[in-house]
């Protein structure tokens, strides 16, 4: 069985351009918003956490994304979608 942090991975590298806040998180890969949190900050490396709008649920929030620098050490590059800070 996969955990937390293993299903947050797959789906922020899924949707590698996309942010979400960890409710909206949470609901897709049904869990706590608080599992999903801690998970993104034991991944520290992997995702990038900030304030900004989710982009599924549109609220201003913590949001967490996949960060670009994963690509360069566990899969081969892809193209790089322009990102907005
Ligand atoms: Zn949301």
């Amino acid at each position: 069985m996969q955990t937390i942090q293993d299903q947050l991975t797959l789906l922020l590298r899924t949707y590698r351009t996309i942010r979400f806040c960890d409710a909206c998180l949470a609901l897709k890969m049904g869990a706590f918003p608080r599992e999903v949190r801690e998970a993104a900050v034991l991944s520290g490396n992997e995702f990038q956490i900030s304030s900004g709008r989710c982009s599924e649920c549109l609220q201003e929030k913590t949001v967490v994304r996949a960060r670009a620098a994963w690509s360069l050490s566990r899969r081969p590059p892809v193209e790089e979608a322009p990102q907005q800070a």
